[in-house]
């Protein structure tokens, strides 16, 4: 993949202009007024870009649909404004998972999280390339849509400060017999260790229940509330 990137700072009697290229997931489109449209697009070296995407809702060819990898120029006159984006895309990730209910609702679930929770303009490569492997492995029907969504969402949870380690008892150090995790460390605890606190732990193995709850716990602590693309989820 090239990634074009081009900072661009013209100084002018209104002050500088901020312009930026690069690749991107468009993961949220929303009406602005009866032509335009709230976008918000993912890239590797920029992180969220939220912006004014122009006539998205009338265009008769190439318009931007949600799942869409392209192209992304985004340009404000101050580095604060909301600014204003180019797209052209590439190609629709989401086409072969449109077919699917379930693996649409991993998808949606995916981007509501990082609509809802990512900070715009820090840049997260991690959590970008895990969410192009999320959704090249919902887009082909021979995978196992939930085990790719929980690996997702465990990769989102760290890159928010929320990681779970489940590869050894935070209490004794043992590596099997985990059969616990701490809601409040997100780590393993064994059968042994955990027994006098059972219940005030979660069960493991790790579901997509008891990621919800960290979710739940994230949201938390920004201030926001889940998604309802995530609610919908269970395992
Ligand atoms: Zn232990």
């Amino acid at each position: 993949m090239i990634i074009v990137v081009n900072f661009c700072y013209s100084g002018r009697y209104n002050g500088a202009e901020m312009k930026l290229e690069s690749d991107g997931i468009l993961i949220d489109l929303r009406p602005f007024n009866e032509r335009d449209g709230i976008a918000r697009v993912m890239t590797r070296e920029h992180g969220l870009m939220g912006g004014v995407m122009r006539a998205a809702q009338v265009m008769k060819k190439n318009r931007p649909l949600v799942g869409q990898f392209g192209a992304v120029a985004w340009n404000a006159r101050l580095d604060t404004q909301l600014g204003t984006f180019h797209w052209d895309a590439t190609r629709n990730l989401a086409a072969p998972i449109l077919m699917n209910a379930r693996r649409l609702m991993f998808m949606n679930a995916a981007f509501g999280l990082i609509t809802t929770l990512v900070p715009e303009r820090e840049s997260f490569p991690h959590l970008f390339d895990e969410t192009i492997e999320l959704l090249t492995a919902l887009g082909d029907e021979t995978t196992n849509a939930s085990f790719f969504y929980l690996q997702w969402e465990m990769a989102f949870l760290r890159e928010l400060g929320y990681a779970l380690d489940l590869t050894a008892c935070s209490g004794c150090g043992r590596r099997d017999n985990l059969v616990y995790l701490s809601p409040r460390t997100g780590r393993a605890v064994c059968g042994v260790c955990g027994e006098p606190y059972r219940d005030r732990l979660y069960r493991l193995p790790l579901c997509m229940d008891i990621t919800g709850r960290f979710i739940d716990a994230a949201c938390t602590a920004q201030g926001v509330s889940m998604p309802p693309s995530r609610r919908m989820i269970h395992d």
